[in-house]
């Protein structure tokens, strides 16, 4: 928030707070004043303003409490909810709620530049998926118990429950080397995000996204060929 000298159309300009950021896409960014409407009746002045980011140009308001005698004084805050899509599938979402929402929660922190707490947040959603995943493939009635001969290998929803993703991922991917080999991956980065000491310098924030989504598009053509198989036995 800083301050800039407004004239609004009476007497002397008038000091108003204007915001450094773009609601919209998060921007920091000098706005620009578009339209000014004064409601005395109301107490309001109203700004349309808009972002000068060349990638956004997207337009917000801005009301400052009113007085004739005083001019516009106080910005009144709003807080706009950024509008998230996630393309979460319907299966996905079924197999591990968590994840949806979690997931969610990610991409929210993410529209608002939350670096930090973005890549918890998906690493939080990845074991989720991974997990609820694990789960299913014990669920299925013809999941083999090839487990037998491994004291390592967890059996029960409990066991998944504790078990690390790291054996998690060598437990239930693989017979899926390209989910295992993607899983590991997406396990390393998830670790840079929550240690201390950061190993993969050259990846960031937005590489892990695509691999978490990645993973995700994955699961989903696993539970969706297993759907169809079963309507088409
Ligand atoms: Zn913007």
């Amino acid at each position: 928030m800083h301050q800039i000298n407004y004239d609004y159309g009476f007497r002397y300009p008038a000091k108003i707070s204007i915001p450094d950021q773009c609601p919209h896409c998060g921007k920091t960014m000098e706005l620009s004043i578009i339209q000014r409407h004064i409601n005395t009746a109301e107490g309001v002045m109203i700004l349309t303003a808009q972002c000068t980011a060349s990638i956004c140009r997207k337009y917000f308001v801005l009301s400052y409490r009113y007085h004739p005698n005083d001019g516009p004084t106080d910005l009144i805050p709003y807080t706009y909810e950024p509008h998230i899509e996630t393309n979460v599938t319907k299966e996905v979402a079924q197999l591990s709620e968590e994840f949806a929402n979690t997931y969610k929660e990610a991409l929210v922190a993410d529209s608002r530049n939350l670096t930090h707490i973005t890549g918890i947040s998906l690493r939080r959603a990845f074991e989720f998926l991974c997990k609820d995943f694990a789960i299913y493939q014990i669920s299925k009635p013809d999941y083999e118990k090839s487990f037998e001969n491994s004291q390592k290998e967890p059996k029960t929803k409990a066991d998944i429950v504790k078990s690390n993703v790291n054996n998690i991922i060598d437990s239930f991917f693989k017979d899926m080397p390209a989910l295992q080999q993607l899983s590991h991956v997406i396990r390393k980065l998830g670790n840079d995000e929550t240690h201390y000491y950061r190993k993969y310098e050259q990846l960031d924030i937005q590489d892990f996204k695509r691999l978490i989504e990645t993973f995700m598009l994955y699961i989903q053509l696993i539970l969706q060929a297993d759907a169809y198989s079963k309507m088409t036995k």
